[in-house]
C-alpha cells in the first residue's frame, strides 16, 4: 500500500536529493555476464532501471528508502550526506542514541537518515550493534503511517539476524511511541563538559574513535571494499564481544572452485574487491579471502567454465 506523503516528511523527500549511482564500482557495468537486478528488484517505485546507456535512475520517482542502498553489494549506489562515519561519531555522542528518520519531529531523534531502510542489511545492523555496544534505539514509530512502509518488514528481518550473530546486542526496535526513551540534549555548560567527559570514555565513542585510525582504504588496483565492509572488518578488531568467526560465517560471501575450474584467472580479474587473488604457485587454484568477499556473483557469471560457485550468505529480507 503506498500512503501519501504529507508535512515534514512531503518537504524533506525533495526529488532533488534522490539516489546516484557510482557506474564504475555497479557490478553490472563492471562485468556484461553479472546480471545482476537487486536494485531494481527492491525498489517499489520502478525508479531504477537497465537501459541502453546502463543503470538509470528517475529521480522523479525516488521516494528515498535506501532500499537499493542496502541491497547493492558494492556500494555502487549513495544518497547524497550519507556518510556511516559520521552518522555513527553522531550516535556515540548520546548515552542511549535514538536513531530516527526524516520524516519524523526533531523531537525524536539524536541523528537521522532519510529514511531507515538503510538499516534492512543485516552487516549494517551488525555495524551498529558493534560500535554502539551499551544501547541504541531505532526510531520506527513513524514508519507505518509512511510512504517507505515497506521498508518496515526488512529492517525486523536484519534485527532479528543480530541475535545470533552478535549475541547479547542493545539494539532496540522502537515501534511504539509510549517506549521511545528520547533525551533531549539541552544541558547546562558544566553539564555538557562532565558528560562530554564521559561519552569521551564510553564504549561507543572509543569503539568510533578506534574506526578513525587509519580509516583511509587501501584500493588493491581498481578494487575496493565497500565503506561498510571496511568500517565492519575494523569493528570486529576493536571489539570485546565480537566473534569473527560468526560474523563471518553468517555474514560473508563464500566461493567454492569446482574441478571445472581452469585457473584462467578470469575470476582473480573481474573480482570487485580483491577476494581472489592469484596463487603464487603455477597451477594452483586462486587464493581466496572470504573477508573481502561481498556476494556479487561476478565471478561465478564471468566464468565460461562453472569453475566457481557463489554462496551468498548476506541475503536481505526484502521481498
Ligand atoms: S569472490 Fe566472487 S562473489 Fe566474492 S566479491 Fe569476488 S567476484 Fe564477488
Amino acid at each position: 500500500m503506498i500512503v501519501p506523503l504529507s508535512g515534514y516528511a512531503l518537504k524533506t523527500l525533495a526529488p532533488e536529493t534522490a539516489v546516484t549511482v557510482d557506474r564504475s564500482r555497479c557490478v553490472r557495468h563492471r562485468c556484461t555476464a553479472n546480471r545482476c537486478t537487486k536494485c531494481m528488484d527492491i525498489c517499489p517505485m520502478d525508479t531504477i532501471s537497465w537501459g541502453q546507456g546502463g543503470l538509470h535512475i528517475n529521480t522523479g520517482t525516488c521516494t528515498q528508502c535506501l532500499a537499493c542502498l542496502s541491497v547493492c553489494p558494492t556500494a555502487a549506489l549513495s544518497f547524497p550526506g550519507l556518510s556511516l562515519p559520521r552518522l555513527l561519531s553522531d550516535l556515540a555522542n548520546h548515552p542511549l542514541p535514538v536513531l530516527g528518520c526524516k520524516g519524523q519531529p526533531d523531537t525524536d531523534a539524536h541523528a537521522r537518515l532519510s529514511c531507515l531502510g538503510y538499516l534492512a542489511h543485516p552487516e549494517v545492523m551488525v555495524l551498529f550493534a558493534l560500535v554502539i555496544p551499551d544501547g541504541l534505539h531505532i526510531n520506527l514509530t513513524a514508519c507505518s503511517e509512511c510512504a517507505n512502509s515497506h521498508i518496515l518488514d526488512s529492517v525486523v528481518a536484519a534485527h532479528d539476524r543480530l541475535k545470533d550473530i552478535v549475541p547479547g546486542h542493545a539494539v532496540r526496535l522502537i515501534q511504539n511511541r509510549e517506549e521511545l526513551e528520547y533525551q533531549a540534549p539541552s544541558l547546562s555548560r558544566r553539564q555538557f563538559f562532565t558528560l562530554f567527559r564521559e561519552r569521551s570514555a564510553s564504549a561507543a565513542a572509543v569503539m568510533v574513535r578506534r574506526l578513525q585510525d587509519g580509516a583511509e582504504q587501501q584500493p588493491y588496483g581498481n578494487k575496493r571494499v565497500p565503506a561498510t565492509r571496511a568500517l565492519l572488518l575494523k569493528a570486529i578488531e576493536a571489539s570485546p564481544v565480537a566473534n569473527y568467526r560468526t560474523i563471518r560465517d553468517q555474514l560473508f560471501g563464500k566461493i567454492s572452485f569446482t574441478s571445472d575450474c581452469t585457473r584462467s584467472k578470469r575470476c582473480v580479474g573481474v573480482c570487485p574487491t580483491g577476494a581472489i587473488q592469484s596463487s603464487d604457485a603455477n597451477g594452483k587454484l586462486p587464493v581466496f579471502d572470504q573477508t573481502l568477499c561481498i556476494s556479487c556473483y561476478s565471478c561465478q557469471s564471468f566464468c565460461r567454465n562453472r569453475g566457481v560457485l557463489v554462496l551468498d550468505n548476506n541475503r536481505t529480507a526484502f521481498k
